[in-house]
């Protein structure tokens, strides 16, 4: 992945491995990623809709376990390097530029444990 959006952590509890560990967030246009520093389980969510979007809008409800971020990005629309808001959810992936409000929405592909000997290799890199 050449292009630079998101790119942050998030020290919690691990979903897979139970360790409390940094979370490596990733993001650009074509994909988002969470992966586990400590274990190497990675989530993979593909973007869905990117569009003008209010605060707030795609809080993914009925979660249990939802981040709610904060981190500074480039926005690809306005040009600004700022605050971006970042909630991640189980199913969702969402990055909102404060300064106009751009939404990137992904929503939850596939998981795969990156340390696992038949890693699967079609992960699209561009
Ligand atoms: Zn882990
Ligand atoms: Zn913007």
């Amino acid at each position: 992945m050449t292009e630079r959006f998101i790119f942050t952590r998030h020290r919690t509890n691990c979903y897979n491995c139970g360790e409390v560990a940094d979370q490596i967030i990733k993001a650009v246009s074509a994909q988002a990623q969470v992966i586990c520093s400590h274990c190497g389980a990675a989530r993979i969510f593909l973007p869905r809709i990117q569009e003008i979007g209010k605060e707030g809008a795609y809080t993914p409800i009925g979660c249990y376990d939802v981040w709610e971020l904060e981190t500074e990005a480039p926005c690809k629309r306005c040009g600004v390097t700022g605050p971006h808001d970042l909630i991640i959810g189980c199913n969702h992936f969402t990055t909102r530029c404060r300064n106009c409000g751009y939404t990137h929405f992904y929503k939850y592909n596939l998981q795969y444990i990156a340390q696992c000997p038949i890693e699967e290799k079609e992960e699209a890199e561009d």
